[in-house]
């Protein structure tokens, strides 16, 4: 059998795999595919999943990207199908709303939901899907975030953000001729939430080594090298080379699938998360748009790599340190932001988060460790100062 490192992504559907960690991993998602014009493999797909009638989810920007097609090629291979369409003006959110609107035209003798977009379609066909035991599948329009392999739907509820259990989708189909004409933010954001495996990867291991959490060194180096990757395409991306965002959008999908592996968020998520979740829960406080998540994991992930700078010397003997000016250079080369004035994120904001973030979750990172050794504080400060000119702020 292959290992996982030697794997290619669409390899990993319906895999179940006995690492040398002592599990067995396995990976519930039936087709993965990512490649330009693949589009097109929808009917196919779609019969393989056991058919009609398909419900599918879009919005405006979405449906004109893959949407149309998408009802073309299903009445093309006489699958019968039906659609919402979400017209708003505003972006959509995945709140009680958008929840409702797309449970309200779901029909009793629909037998797949297909979300056509990102994040948020994603999200609420997840749920939909979970709630209703309908399957669902994802035709991908952005390599915006790291979500569409995940089993978990971050939904917006009553203002606040809550995670809720779902499920996996039955099918990823990932057309990068689509993809790469997605808004530019949309395309920096899914590489900053890749470039913040660099140090959610650090955080994983740190925890290994300080508290002998489970550890994956398969899986640990299948994402690190999808990421490599991802850094060394920080300026096709920038020019939306279609090899560029295959390389973004293999390794998004690739980091759900990691979660998936290892049944938590370790290989994806640190301390870089926590910052960003921090100050999206501030701008939801105060009713304020806020960056999109993978901007500012980018950003944090810059700000974890000071941290385990600062810490050096207190880090366990050989601890490979996230390479700080790396993340840097590919987040400026991909034009992702690559610093919190950049995300517009105050300096009170700054230094409250570098002192609380790790409360949003029980997990070990970089910050509870700095805690530990009572250095929390002074390196806040030190990052501030960094971060924040005097006169610039
Ligand atoms: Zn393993
Ligand atoms: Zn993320």
């Amino acid at each position: 059998m292959k290992k996982l490192t030697e794997m290619s992504l669409e390899e990993f559907a319906g895999l179940s795999y006995p690492c040398s960690c002592g599990r067995t991993h396995e990976v519930g998602i039936r087709k993965i595919r990512v490649a330009g014009g693949c589009l097109e493999e929808l009917p196919g797909i779609v019969k393989d999943l056991g058919g009609g009638p398909a419900y599918l989810l879009a919005d405006r920007r979405t449906f004109g990207a893959a949407g149309e097609r998408a009802g073309q090629l299903l009445y093309e291979g006489g699958i019968p199908f039906h659609g919402k369409k979400f017209s708003g003006e505003k972006p959509l959110v995945p709140d009680e709303h958008t929840l409702g609107a797309a449970l309200a035209d779901l029909e009793p003798e629909d037998r797949l939901i297909i979300a056509i977009g990102s994040g948020t379609l994603n999200d609420t066909a997840r749920f939909l899907s979970a709630r209703t035991g309908v399957p669902y599948m994802v035709v991908c329009t952005a390599p915006s975030m790291d979500g569409y392999a995940s089993t978990v739907c971050p939904l917006i509820l009553e203002g606040q953000k809550v995670t809720k259990p779902g499920v996996y989708p039955q099918a990823i189909l990932a057309d990068t001729s689509i993809m790469k004409n997605a808004p530019m933010p949309m395309l920096t954001a899914g590489f900053g939430d890749i470039i913040g495996k660099f140090t959610a990867l650090a955080d994983w291991r740190l925890s290994q080594l300080v508290n002998g959490e489970y550890y994956c060194e398969e899986c640990a180096a299948l994402m690190a090298r999808a990421v490599e990757k991802c850094a060394e395409n920080a300026e096709g991306l920038r020019a939306r080379d279609e090899q560029a965002v295959q390389v973004v959008t293999e390794a998004l999908i690739l980091s759900g699938v990691a979660m998936g592996l290892v049944g938590n968020s370790r290989p994806a998520s640190g301390a870089e998360h926590h910052f960003s979740h921090f100050w999206e829960v501030d701008a939801l406080r105060w009713g304020q748009e806020h960056p999109l998540h993978g901007n500012s994991v980018g950003v944090g992930a810059v700000i974890s790599a000071s941290l385990y700078e600062l810490a050096k010397s207190r880090l366990p003997q050989g601890f490979a340190l996230p390479d700080k000016e790396r993340i840097l250079s590919c987040l400026q080369a991909a034009g992702s932001p690559a610093g919190p004035m950049e995300l517009g994120i105050r300096r009170d904001l700054f230094f409250e988060s570098l002192l609380h973030a790790m409360e949003i979750r029980d997990r070990f990172t970089i910050l509870r460790f700095l805690a530990g050794q009572g250095l929390l504080n002074g390196c806040a400060a030190e990052l501030a100062g960094r971060f924040y000119p005097a006169g610039k702020e």
